[in-house]
């Protein structure tokens, strides 16, 4: 088989994890290929992709900033990239026309059913903070997987509104998030407060619902305040680590034909990176 050739584009994207698991995994399959890591300005998107069409790429991965600037670019989309109105896989077809995909959605999900096996999430509402693009992905999964209440808070309340009206969700008032997870069988942490060098997010957990997963979607660090506080009290946690590991399956897949595992030595392995 031909080295085959994929990348993470995002600027900056010198600390992305992708590449330690792509080339895991290109490892223990004995497969022949590589995945790097290449910074793009945004000014420079299209004519950096050019080049990597051009360079033989199969495909690559995309990171902030790019993932909504790449949706145009893209002669298809998958229906979730479609939904979500964010790319972050792309495949170079044998004409050089990128194919657009969001995997994020499939891996938060598999990401929370891999945790928590038993637990049935469709059988109470969720709670998502945050409306950003990743509280975008955790939307469309939850109302994928049959979830129907979805109860979406955000500092700026417009955007809550509008990702709760795509998704057939309520907008609850930032104010009032903690009183909003009584209900809630699944609380989602999809804001950025909680990671490294931002504030922690403020959430008390005195209303939640005693039988609720809590689920930060932040992984740097891998234990938030929230998932710290949550474990403290009882609450079954799922850190947002299992959701980076899992959405990088399916983007494996379309360019090295083998759908990987996530597995013990993948976690260890990528454990102690900052
Ligand atoms: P984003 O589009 O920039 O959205 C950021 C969100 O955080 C917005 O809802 C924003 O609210 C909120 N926020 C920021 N500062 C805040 C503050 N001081 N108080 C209250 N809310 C605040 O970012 P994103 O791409 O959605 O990413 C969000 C987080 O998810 C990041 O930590 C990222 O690392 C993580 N993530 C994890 C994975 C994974 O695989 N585990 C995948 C994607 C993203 P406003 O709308 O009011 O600004």
């Amino acid at each position: 088989m031909a080295e085959v050739k994929a990348a993470v584009i995002g600027y900056p994207v010198e600390h992305s994890l992708s590449p330690l698991i792509h080339n895991f995994w290109i490892d223990s399959y004995g497969l022949s290929g590589s995945y790097g890591a290449i910074a793009i300005e945004p000014e420079n998107l299209e004519q950096g992709i050019k080049a990597l069409v051009a360079g033989g790429y199969a495909g690559f991965n995309v990171t902030l900033p790019h993932k909504i600037a790449v949706v145009p670019l893209c002669a298809s989309l998958d229906e979730a990239a479609r939904a979500i109105g964010a790319v972050n896989t792309v495949k170079i077809d044998p004409e050089g026309a990128l194919q657009g995909y969001n995997t994020d959605a499939y891996g938060f999900w598999q990401a929370l059913v891999a945790a928590c096996p038993d637990r049935d999430f469709t059988a109470r509402p969720a709670l998502v903070l945050g409306a950003g693009g990743a509280a975008r992905a955790v939307c469309y999964a939850l109302g994928a997987q049959g979830v129907k209440n979805i109860l979406v808070a955000n500092r700026t309340r417009e955007k809550a509104e509008t990702l709760a009206e795509s998704f057939d969700g309520w907008a609850v008032p930032w104010a009032e998030r903690e009183i909003a997870a009584r209900e809630a069988g699944l609380i989602v942490n999809a804001t950025s407060l909680g990671m490294k060098g931002k504030q922690a997010l403020k959430f008390s957990l005195n209303y939640a619902h005693a039988g609720a997963t809590v689920c930060d979607i932040v992984y740097a660090p891998r234990q938030t305040q929230l998932l710290k506080a949550a474990q403290a009290r009882g609450f079954a946690t799922v850190g947002g680590l299992g959701m980076l590991l899992h959405q990088a399956r399916p983007a494996f897949e379309k360019w090295f034909g083998v759908l990987p595992e996530v597995n013990a030595a993948l976690y260890e392995k990528i454990k102690e990176k900052p």
